[in-house]
């Protein structure tokens, strides 16, 4: 162990020169008291764990303060430290951190119907929409728990990979930390869905094979051509992770038709900037042509809700067979792999004055977590909700359910949650487009008020002339709760004048 904790330093150094190594050392010695004589159950010393833990916040280059709370996380809980030494030995801001993550091992979200951890999630949400080293502290444990899910009980097993589906997978997904949240899928997977994990691993190997074939001809002669247009370029072959092969051989159009999955090992190109993407776009389309209609996504120029941003195109690859390209800078990788954690180390290494240079290189955007959409919404929720159960019901359908991204037909994004309809979309828009729908296109066609929408759609409401006001039958179907208050709140009025 005190092997692994000197690579912890060296690792923390490594990316933060100023950190307070004393600090760190004085809480592992802490931790190693905490938790003497604690073995887990894979019959490791108990501190080990907190060491993981740490690790990998480091690898997301966290602060001293979230370092030394990650490696105390578990010694209240479950080691004999008291609040008080920590507050005194570390200081407030870790011991908010520590209280932050134990009230988040202590929510079960799933089939919970007790006021206590209502009260809880509240709690939970509000620290988290506060400060989300919470929430990348619980992440790095529960991605080090499920790794070694393996020494609990059967029973606990499914538990624990189930709550990881519905909570944390989300979570991660929204804060854009495509990294975390595949590991978190793939970790999950074979617990929860032992048989078809089984079939999947077995029926994917020689697609996978053929497919990194095909990747691995056309990087030669990618990385040819773009050094001829002097464009200096990472390419690599990207494994499609388990889960979401799985989830989208379920989709009825692919219908477990191998063939139909393009991205099942897409093609990654790596630049240095913006521009370079366009070339290495304008590249790729002279070596091999894109696919017509279903090619492009420029998510460049229409980054995704949750900040991803990349070029996406289909092309015929060897063989005319389909192969999808992701092309994007160095920083959009970091940022699609690290989200919200790689926008947080950028706000806080710049408040320490690192160079503008290293935030180029390394991690950063312009962009603020505080600006994320859906921190936003908690804390309007946080104001908005008196009722702990309602509260409850609006993060478990709002937030942390897979959401759709809607399009308008000026390419505005909306944000929302799976089952919206147009209505939900109009009310998304704004008020008064909610007020005065007659009727609503998708993809330029007609469609009734109820149509569930799909990720990716153009929605364009049309306008009644004058103000028709909502119907109440719209409150059957609306799937925000934003849409169904405003009409709600529009029918009492017209109530009242009546
Ligand atoms: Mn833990």
């Amino acid at each position: 162990m005190e092997k692994e904790f000197k690579n912890l330093t060296v690792l923390i150094v490594g990316y933060n020169p100023d950190a307070d190594l004393n600090l760190i050392k004085k809480a592992w010695k802490f931790v190693k008291l905490a938790h003497t004589g604690q073995k887990r159950l894979s019959g490791e010393p108990f501190a080990s764990h907190p060491l993981e833990v740490a690790k990998r916040l480091a690898g997301w280059h966290m602060d001293t303060t979230t370092i030394v709370a990650a490696l105390l996380h578990d010694t209240i809980e479950d080691g004999g430290a008291k609040r008080e030494d920590i507050v005194q030995e570390f200081g407030d801001d870790v011991a908010r951190l520590v209280d932050g993550v134990t009230k988040v091992t202590e929510l079960r979200l799933i089939g919970t119907h007790k006021q206590a951890s209502v009260e809880n999630l509240r709690k939970m949400i509000l620290a988290m929409a506060k400060d989300l080293r919470v929430v990348f502290l619980k992440l790095a444990d529960r991605l080090h728990n499920m790794e070694t899910l393996s020494y609990l009980s059967p029973e606990k097993q499914k538990e624990n990979a189930i709550e990881t589906l519905e909570v944390y997978v989300p979570l991660a997904e929204r804060l854009g930390m495509g990294r975390v949240k595949a590991q978190l899928d793939d970790l999950a997977f074979p617990y929860v869905y032992p048989d078809d994990y089984k079939k999947l691993v077995n029926l994917s190997k020689p697609y996978f094979k053929r497919a990194e074939e095909h990747i691995k001809k056309m990087k030669r002669k990618i990385l040819v051509a773009l050094s001829k247009e002097n464009v200096k370029a990472e390419v690599h072959g990207r494994k499609k992770h388990l889960y979401s092969l799985w989830i989208k051989l379920q989709r009825p159009d692919i219908d477990w038709d191998f063939d139909k999955i393009y991205d099942i090992v897409a093609l990654r190109i790596i630049v240095g900037t913006v521009s370079q993407c366009h070339t290495a776009l304008g590249t790729v389309h002279g070596l091999y042509k894109p696919v017509p209609h279903v090619g492009l996504s420029d998510f460049i120029a229409q980054p995704k809700p949750n900040g991803y941003r990349s070029i996406h195109t289909k092309v015929f690859g060897p063989g005319g067979r389909i192969v999808e390209v992701q092309i994007r800078t160095f920083l959009m990788h970091e940022e699609a792999e690290y989200g919200a954690a790689a926008h947080w180390a950028y706000s806080e290494s710049k408040s320490l004055g690192a160079s503008s240079e290293v935030l180029e290189k390394g991690r950063g955007t312009t962009s603020k977590v505080s600006k994320l959409p859906w921190v936003k919404q908690l804390l309007e929720w946080q104001k908005e909700i008196s009722d702990s159960e309602e509260f409850l019901k609006a993060v478990k359908f709002d937030a942390l359910r897979h959401r759709n991204f809607i399009f308008s037909p000026l390419g505005d994004v909306y944000d929302l949650p799976v089952g919206a309809t147009p209505v939900d979309f109009a009310y998304a828009v704004h008020t008064d487009l909610g007020k005065s729908i007659s009727g609503a296109k998708v993809d330029g066609k007609m469609v009734p008020l109820d149509y569930k929408l799909k990720s990716g759609q153009v929605v364009e409401i049309i306008k009644s002339k004058n103000e028709k006001g909502p119907s109440v039958k719209w409150l059957n179907f609306a799937a925000t709760r934003q849409a169904a208050s405003e009409i709600n709140k529009y029918l009492r009025k017209r109530e009242k004048t009546r």
